[in-house]
């Protein structure tokens, strides 16, 4: 790795160097904290080392993420706000490139504002907050209803192309048996192809021109929401490396996936796994208060349904892995991926239980 002294002395920070320190809880990245003096007064800046084990396409998902926020930038002047604590506000190297490229090591830096008194959790504490992150997803929604998905590139092909994945991944996965383990997961199997035809509804749907193409961000934990440190409302989201073209429904689904469970990821208890209710509602009254108007009924009437999708997928991802003997996901020991899946498709048959509830929390917050 490069010196990071040498790296910050590249960028275009405002002042005198004081002091630099690795910051934060993300997994992906390498995060530092770095504080400039600057003419009396602290500015606080964030470095980052991008993860060229995870991103295997940087240039082009730097284009990405630069586009989205330097368009965020100019519809958050225009509505009035305050575009370096709305957006992130990136720094440019010296000689005016986006980022730098250590030709030391082939790593990549960036940098940008650190967005002023905020902080982030890594679990909502309560339905409040959930919703207030709800609200910082609608309102990236909102702010880029206008923005021409289709200059993205997808970074990530076929991310979130549920039925995509079951053809071209959880199929040959079963066909190969690499690790031995089908016999050991047959009810799992069976519970995926019960739902093979439910997987491209949402594909479909776009092709059919009745869902359009929109900004994702596609990693909406709360630790990539920035709350104001004194009122804990929402400020801003961060973290836009996976930015791609894609449905709002995706965000939105994901996002009740692991933010409306009643239990963690992998937990065992299955009794323990269900999807909150007041969770769900209170997420979906944030994210359509701001961006309700600007979906079309389509979207808003797929919400509940986007929701099981992306459950069922993730449950479906765990599962492949598993099954071709733990080659993507991080696993802590051998049956690690396969209690994953379960607890997701627990998560799925309840939400399949509740699906006309979730349906009718959508209608009453469209009504309202
Ligand atoms: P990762 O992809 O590793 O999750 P993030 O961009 O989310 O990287 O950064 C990790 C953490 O650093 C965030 O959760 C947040 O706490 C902090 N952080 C990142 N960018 C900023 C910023 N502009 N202002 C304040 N804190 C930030
Ligand atoms: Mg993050
Ligand atoms: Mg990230």
């Amino acid at each position: 790795m490069a010196n990071i002294r040498e790296v910050i002395d590249i960028f275009n920070f405002k002042g005198d160097f004081v002091d630099v320190e690795e910051f934060g809880s993300g997994h992906i990245n390498k995060t530092y904290l770095v504080k400039f003096n600057n003419e009396g007064s602290e500015q606080r800046y964030i470095l980052q080392q991008l993860n060229d084990n995870v991103f295997k396409n940087i240039e082009q998902l730097m284009k990405n993420v630069f586009a989205v926020t330097s368009y965020l930038r100019s519809v958050i002047k225009k509505n009035g706000g305050d575009p370096d604590r709305e957006t992130l506000h990136y720094i440019h190297t010296k000689d005016g490139n986006e980022f730098y490229k250590s030709p030391e090591d082939n790593t990549y830096y960036r940098a940008y504002i650190f967005v002023r008194d905020s902080v982030s959790f890594n679990t909502a504490e309560n339905a409040e907050m959930f919703k207030s992150s709800g609200e910082a997803f609608g309102k990236f929604q909102r702010l880029l209803s206008d923005f021409n998905a289709e200059e993205l590139t997808e970074t990530i092909p076929h991310f979130h192309d549920t039925l995509w994945r079951y053809n071209n991944e959880f199929v040959p996965a079963l066909e190969k048996n690499a690790s031995g383990r089908l016999d050991t997961c047959k009810a799992e199997v069976d519970f995926v192809n019960k739902y093979a035809d439910e997987m491209g509804k949402l594909t479909a749907m776009t092709e059919k021109g009745e869902l359009p193409l929109r900004v994702t961000h596609n990693d909406t934990k709360l630790n990539n929401v920035m709350f104001d440190k004194d009122t804990n409302k929402c400020v801003c989201v961060i973290d836009l490396d996976t930015v791609m073209p894609g449905l709002a429904l995706y965000d939105f689904g994901d996002s009740i996936r692991f933010g409306a469970s009643t239990a963690a990821e992998d937990e065992t208890d299955l009794d323990k796994v269900e999807m909150d209710l007041d969770y769900f509602k209170a997420y979906a009254e944030g994210f359509l208060g701001e961006a309700g108007e600007y979906f079309n009924q389509a979207e808003i009437d797929n919400l509940a349904f986007a929701s099981k999708l992306m459950t069922l997928e993730c449950g479906m991802r765990f599962l492949t892995d598993y099954i071709n003997g733990d080659v993507y996901f991080r696993t802590e020991y051998p049956e690690h991926n396969l209690d994953r899946a379960r607890n997701q498709f627990k998560l799925v048959a309840d939400m399949d239980s509740k699906m006309d509830k979730m349906e009718e929390i959508i209608k009453n917050i469209q009504k309202a």
